[in-house]
């Protein structure tokens, strides 16, 4: 990894700092050492205060916290365009489960993840929680590229290359949890696949070691319309209240998707504190449904955003999933006030930061945090002529006009180039796996 000066000054022409709340900074740098923000302060202050850091001038650029993506499986990036234009069952079981039985393994995750981690750092990411086959492959993954991570332990009741049983997706997980202690840009999490594909029993060893361990658990839930009408005829129960009579609701559940949600449901999630990764355009392309953001807001859930995999998007851009989530709230409830550019933004940085427990890293641009952070290109014509950098960002940018991103206070991303990554190397990766996918 490079280590470049870990001590350095960036002066944008405007802030994001997202707390405080719609706040936006002007003519104000930020002072970073030893990795950390240590002062926002006006650009005229900083010559006779720090005459000795690195200076990085960024006239016409907007500075925010890099932005967070609470749910995808980047390994997939190398499945992007393989099976489109189905929906989830028949997506998953008739297209992606088969190829992924004959060809991930270790390999395949760990380059998958790697061309997912370029992605994610040329278009504004710099947080991922990920769950995949492999976890330990996707873990050196994020660490070999200093990439910040929550890696999922997966567990599925069906056997496939990782592992055969729950039990040896449990075992095995928290063999690659043991791993993973040291490492400060990771946190490992349990990620049962969904109420479908994991049995109770399953689901009673994830909420004990989630208990004895502290870790997160990351749930596919309530993703169709379908899965919930057939859990009902299996089990008579909605899968949510399965999910609490097994201790599974609480404030250590991320729930992703949640697009069927009762007005009791929603009290209940309010209640036990219970974070939800909203994912329109995966949502959209595979036709799931709606997640009722603007609903669950007002009854006080932490939603934070997420792309899903590539396979399903077919972009890891949360600066794209960011308009998807703004325009479906709106469409949604008939209602242009819902939410606003300030609370979009913040479903992409601050409140990813909470539904990952790292709200005192990162998510936000305050002093003592992580320098995670990113500047975006406002030159262009079509952002003229800026009434508003934070609805230009929202509404007109994509991630091709991010410039520079910072993990940790490395520089990983310079002038549109990525410092960190052998891009080449990538491509004919990608070229070989795409031949042994086809064959
Ligand atoms: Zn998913």
């Amino acid at each position: 990894m490079s280590t470049i000066n870990t001590n350095f000054i960036v002066s944008p022409r405007w802030i994001l700092p997202v707390i405080p709340r719609n706040s936006l900074l002007e003519n104000h740098s930020l002072v970073v050492i030893e990795n950390k923000i240590a002062h926002i302060l006006p650009t005229a202050d900083i010559p006779e205060k720090y005459p000795e850091l690195t200076h990085l001038e960024l006239p016409n650029q907007l500075l925010l916290p890099g932005l967070v993506n609470t749910h995808g499986h980047a390994a997939m990036a190398l499945l992007r365009g393989y099976a489109d234009d189905f929906e989830l069952k028949t997506w998953l079981a008739e297209h992606i489960w088969p190829v992924e039985n004959r060809l991930v393994d270790f390999d395949f995750v760990y380059d998958g993840t790697t061309l997912a981690i370029a992605e994610m750092v040329c278009s504004g990411t710099t947080t991922v929680a990920d769950s995949y086959f492999f976890p330990n492959a996707s873990a050196k993954a994020y660490i070999d590229h200093g990439f910040r991570a929550q890696v999922g332990l997966p567990i599925i009741h069906f056997p496939n290359a990782w592992a055969n049983t729950e039990e040896e997706h449990i075992n095995k997980g928290l063999g690659v949890r043991d791993t993973l202690k040291n490492q400060k840009l990771i946190t490992p999490a349990l990620a049962p696949h969904a109420p479908y594909s994991v049995t109770n029993a399953g689901f009673e060893q994830v909420r004990m070691y989630a208990e004895q361990l502290e870790m997160p658990i990351h749930l596919h839930l309530h993703e169709t319309a379908a899965e919930v009408s057939d859990a009902i005829a299996e089990t008579s129960k909605r899968p949510i209240q399965r999910m609490k009579e097994l201790g599974i609701l609480s404030p250590s559940l991320q729930a992703v998707h949640m697009t069927q949600i009762t007005p009791q449901e929603m009290g209940e999630l309010s209640q036990r504190q219970t974070h939800i990764a909203h994912c329109p355009a995966s949502n959209l392309k595979l036709a799931s449904g709606f997640c009722p953001v603007s609903d669950l807001m007002s009854h006080h859930v932490n939603v934070a955003l997420g792309t899903d995999g590539a396979a399903s998007n077919n972009n890891l851009d949360m600066i794209e999933e960011m308009k998807i989530a703004a325009l479906m709230a709106k469409g949604m409830t008939g209602d242009a006030s819902s939410l606003p550019v300030h609370q979009v933004i913040e479903m992409a940085t601050i409140n990813g930061a909470k539904f990952l427990g790292l709200e005192d890293k990162i998510g936000s641009l305050e002093p003592g945090k992580c320098a995670d952070m990113i500047s975006v290109d406002l030159s262009a014509l079509k952002f003229q002529p800026m009434h508003n950098p934070a609805s230009d960002l929202l509404y007109a940018a994509s991630g091709d006009q991010v410039c520079h991103v910072w993990i940790d206070g490395e520089h990983q991303l310079s002038n549109r180039t990525l410092t960190n990554m052998d891009t080449a190397r990538m491509r004919a990766n990608a070229r070989q796996w795409q031949a042994k996918i086809l064959s």
